[in-house]
């Protein structure tokens, strides 16, 4: 479906096509009318299908309808992320939609780990605040930010936006919003079920799934390697180097490990960086933006980079190590195969994880024939 079918605002489509889409994707295809119509949303799709846009062009087609816009410290737009990384990402999306609107719309991507003066004095004026939630309510403890006049609620990763992590604080947030308002949630992984609290947040939901189609062959071609701990290491960069892998997303399930993997690897001559929770934040974010511009070949990277990011023509992810949950497996291998480009996750997997990986794989409802790197020659 065309772009030109949902009666935008014509200076969107313009930006719409000055990002190259040209058909809308099958979320937003299905979640932008609903959106416009301000309704309460729930959209699940798969990773890397353009759920985004699926929320930041009905936000700001919005706005060129409502006439002279405040300048207040209440924005009518909130969206919560998980993580700085991704706020960032997703305040980018709005910034790039939001050239030359005959209506201005400033947004503006609020995190932790950098500090809040400027924050405090650039939030004036914003009308979609991009936040994680604990920098945006030490702000409001600063009463830089009043959230009482928020209209539209977008909890992009939601379920982990309402996962324990953020319980508390989402909690307090919410204590903050007005009643009335629109809420959308977003995600790749998010049960259809409802657990209470979601409940509460959403009145009378139109609830979108878009399933994978099975006949379909999948973008995110998986492969396994039955490897022991010991031979991890020479296996990553015995196929980095046969493969010749131009760009590289590695995850291990520490910080400790992805500094350990990435020495190795610079050591023996490949490029790489890490990224993790204990990193400062000039460091995190140099280190993506790095990877981001295809700078940097191999990025080792924790869970803290599995939600969201994205990365364009990713070709290629490696667990070095499986996550613990068949979720964020999901989004870990779903930093590759994006935007209808193919890509490749790579998992190593020990023996005593094999029936660990199964349960994963069941879960994906995909099947793999898996290599011994014992027969490989490295
Ligand atoms: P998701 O949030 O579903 O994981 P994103 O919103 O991050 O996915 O979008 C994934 C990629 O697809 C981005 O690079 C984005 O620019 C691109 N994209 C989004 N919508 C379209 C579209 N309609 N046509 C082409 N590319 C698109
Ligand atoms: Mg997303």
């Amino acid at each position: 479906m065309p772009f030109t079918k949902l009666n935008l605002h014509p200076s969107l489509l313009a930006n719409v096509t000055s990002l190259g889409y040209k058909t809308l994707t099958p979320i937003q295809a299905k979640a932008i009318p609903v959106a416009i119509e301000g309704r309460d949303l729930l959209g699940i799709a798969k990773t890397g299908s353009g759920k985004t846009a699926s929320f930041v062009l009905p936000i700001l087609n919005r706005m060129q309808y409502n006439k002279g816009l405040e300048r207040s410290r209440q924005p009518p737009v909130l969206v919560l992320v998980p993580t700085r990384e991704l706020a960032i990402q997703v305040a980018e999306v709005f910034r790039e939609l939001s050239i030359n609107l005959p209506q201005p719309v400033k947004s503006m991507a609020v995190y932790g780990g950098v500090s809040i003066n400027p924050q405090m004095k650039a939030i004036f004026g914003v009308q979609a605040l991009i936040a994680t939630p604990g920098r945006l309510l030490d702000l409001h403890r600063s009463r830089a930010v009043d959230l009482s006049k928020v209209e539209t609620l977008v909890l992009d990763e939601a379920d982990k936006m309402l996962n324990l992590d953020f319980q508390k604080e989402m909690k307090e947030i919410f204590g903050l919003l007005p009643k009335k308002r629109q809420n959308m949630l977003f995600s790749a992984t998010l049960s259809e079920q409802l657990s209470g609290l979601n409940k509460m947040l959403l009145l009378d939901p139109v609830v979108i799934e878009i399933e994978e189609k099975v006949e379909e062959a999948p973008l995110i071609n998986l492969s396994g390697y039955f490897v022991s701990d010991d031979r991890k290491g020479p296996l990553l960069r015995h196929l980095i180097q046969e493969q010749d892998m131009r760009q590289v997303l590695v995850f291990t399930s520490s910080g400790l490990k992805a500094d350990k993997v990435s020495r190795k690897l610079i050591k023996n001559g490949i490029q790489a960086l890490p990224i993790h929770g204990k990193k400062s934040q000039t460091a995190r974010f140099e280190a993506l933006r790095k990877f981001k511009s295809g700078k940097l070949r191999v990025l080792v990277a924790t869970d803290l980079i599995s939600r969201g990011i994205d990365i364009n023509e990713l070709p290629y992810v490696i667990n070095y190590e499986l996550p613990r949950s068949p979720k964020d497996f999901v989004h870990r291998v779903g930093r590759t195969g994006r935007a209808n480009v193919e890509g490749l996750a790579i998992s190593f997997v020990t023996q005593e994880e094999i029936p660990h990986f199964k349960v994963i794989l069941k879960k994906m409802k995909r099947y793999i024939d898996m290599v011994d790197s014992a027969s490989l020659d490295f």
